[in-house]
């Protein structure tokens, strides 16, 4: 029973840390590394400011710059494929804009991230179960930008266009974005397209794509029916796979107008989740999850029984160290 307490308490909520190697530029420059991980084994990681410690952190693991994308997958995996059982589950990658967030979620085709790799485990317990169980598999990608949902399979829909999608209440802890496409996909191939699909029209309707996505929340909706074959039991459940806005802090006196606009909505966002997850860690009675946009969004997959895992992504440059130090403060909170 004592041992029942102590894993209530700890909840649902895991955190890894995922720190990117120096680059070509920073190690032209001789840029030293401002992170240790020596005891990354342990999950635990010092930060040095002039080569001497500063502070350390301890999360459920840490990714140092020579961690691949196996290496996360591998940990990663367990909490993807709860969602076969039932359960809802939230990915997050939260950091400074360059620190690896996209690359950790989506990766590139050589190294590709936790959405692909997620949908192909998917897949194959799917195979493994077969006989036993039936699943249908929907796959839905939008994108929240200054506070308003854009769907991305849906083709000619820009940022700020004249669509707009809301969500609704539709029962018992439920919430539906009535109108957001749903592709259905049958396997690996199908899946990898409607994930091409959402990439694709995330760049479309931006000046600078770049800067476009790091402002914007990138969600992929994967959504399971489960039917048990053996006692027709069903199960309904939802893995969202999110690729944050960038956490950076922007100095208000550098923006104004619509930037303005923009650097206070993702400030409202990210605090808002971190509100959130930090009071569903502490059970809170009250949980304000109609703070933002993305919250509302997640309520139903936030909480309860549901798995929650957070990358924080770091910068290893001592020239990052602050916002280093706020991500990992922030990641801290929500533990
Ligand atoms: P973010 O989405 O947080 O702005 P990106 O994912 O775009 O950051 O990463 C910035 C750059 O660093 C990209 O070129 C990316 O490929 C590279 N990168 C990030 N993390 C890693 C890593 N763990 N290993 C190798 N390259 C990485
Ligand atoms: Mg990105």
């Amino acid at each position: 029973e004592f041992y029942n307490k102590i894993l209530e308490l700890k909840g649902n909520i895991r955190v890894f840390c995922r720190c990117r190697p120096l680059n070509t530029e920073e190690i032209a420059e001789g840029t030293s590394m401002a992170i240790d991980f020596e005891a990354a084994r342990d999950g635990e990681l010092t930060v040095k400011s002039n080569g001497a410690p500063k502070k350390t952190f301890k999360f459920d693991a840490v990714f140092g710059p020579q961690s691949n994308q196996v290496d996360v997958f591998d940990d990663t995996a367990p909490f993807a494929s709860s969602v076969l059982d039932g359960y809802n589950v939230c990915i997050f990658a939260y950091g400074q804009t360059g620190t690896g967030k996209t690359f950790t979620m989506e990766g590139t085709n050589e190294a590709r991230g936790v959405n692909f790799r997620t949908l192909e485990e998917l897949f194959h317990i799917i195979e493994e179960r077969r006989g036993q169980f039936q699943y249908e598999i929907s796959v839905s990608v939008l994108e929240v930008y200054n506070e308003q949902i854009r769907d991305l399979l849906v083709s000619g829909t820009q940022p700020g266009a004249a669509k707009r999608l809301e969500i609704r209440h539709v029962g018992e802890g439920i919430h539906h974005v009535p109108g957001l496409a749903e592709a259905h996909v049958n396997n690996m191939n199908e899946a990898w397209e409607v994930l091409q699909t959402g990439s694709n029209a995330r760049a479309v309707g931006s000046t600078n794509a770049n800067e476009h996505s790091s402002r914007s929340h990138c969600i992929h909706c994967v959504m399971v029916k489960g039917e048990n074959l053996l006692n027709g039991e069903c199960t309904r459940s939802k893995l969202w796979l999110v690729d944050l806005a960038g956490s950076e802090r922007v100095a208000k006196t550098e923006v104004q107008g619509e930037r303005l606009k923009e650097t206070q909505n993702i400030n409202r966002s990210l605090s808002a989740l971190g509100d959130v997850i930090s009071a569903l860690a502490t059970k809170s009675p009250h949980i304000p999850f109609r703070n933002s946009k993305l919250t509302h969004l997640l309520q139903d997959s936030l909480g309860g029984d549901s798995k929650t895992l957070m990358f924080v992504q770091i910068s290893p440059n001592e020239n990052d160290l602050s916002e280093t130090l706020c991500s990992l403060n922030f990641a801290s909170r929500v533990r």
